[in-house]
């Protein structure tokens, strides 16, 4: 059964994802503020967190920002609450590496498929599988990707990639030499059905290239397909 943290200050919103959630078979534990959240994220590691953005102690975004800091909370997935006049929080929750977002007012019907559309998708999950049919370590001439301990190295140096850069990359380069859009991207390493702003993806790739391409200009691992997405090199 899959433990989930709702941090959530609205009492009648939190019994109301809490009776949805709990009626679907989850057990649910919760707190009504930010900072609390946060400490609950680290004692109880739940499965997966519904975090709304306007919290009192600490805001959503700083708690989501403090998870994807530590390497023990960073893969749990996080799916934001944010009301509709809010919009910018949620493009800021997904670049602090939130997985999700639902608006409010939303129905639980949503919500729920949501939660379990999150759950299936976990990275985690997705990780285990792909190692059964692959090498748990990939190695691609100076780059390793250890994906069993969520590391990559660059000529033997440890590298510090955040959630989504890894995903984006094991993504890429378990693919090598095929070429994805931006949206394809966003639907298979982020999980949306409906993207929102693909500009995230290429972010992500600017971020990846500075941290393993020292050489700027030169492409080593991530070519860019004008007018189509990104390919991560075949012959590297
Ligand atoms: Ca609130």
């Amino acid at each position: 059964m899959s433990k989930i943290l709702v941090v959530e200050d609205e009492k009648n919103i939190l019994e109301l994802v809490r009776f949805n959630l709990e009626r679907e078979g989850y057990e649910v534990i919760s707190t009504t503020d930010g900072a609390c959240g946060l400490e609950m994220v680290r004692e109880e590691l739940p499965d997966l967190i519904i975090l709304d953005v306007m919290l009192p102690g600490m805001n959503g975004l700083e708690v989501c920002r403090e998870l994807q800091q530590d390497s023990a909370t960073r893969f749990i997935p996080v799916i934001i609450l944010s009301a509709r006049a809010e919009e910018l929080d949620r493009v800021l929750g997904l670049e602090m590496g939130a997985d999700d977002y639902i608006v409010k007012p939303f129905s639980p019907r949503e919500l729920v498929a949501r939660v379990k559309a999150r759950l299936r998708r976990s990275v985690l999950i997705e990780i285990r599988d792909e190692e059964k049919l692959a090498g748990r370590v990939l190695e691609i001439g100076r780059l390793v990707i250890d994906e069993e301990k969520y590391a990559v190295y660059l000529s033997g140096v440890k590298q510090d990639l955040t959630q989504k850069e890894f995903e984006l990359l094991c993504y890429l380069a378990r693919r090598r030499g095929k070429v994805f859009t931006r949206e394809q991207l966003l639907a298979q390493v982020w999980g949306y059905d409906n993207p929102v702003d693909s500009r995230t993806v290429d972010v992500h790739i600017r971020h990846i290239r500075q941290k393993l391409e020292p050489e700027p200009g030169v492409c080593e691992l991530i070519e860019t397909v004008r007018g189509v997405g990104y390919r991560f090199k075949e012959d590297t």
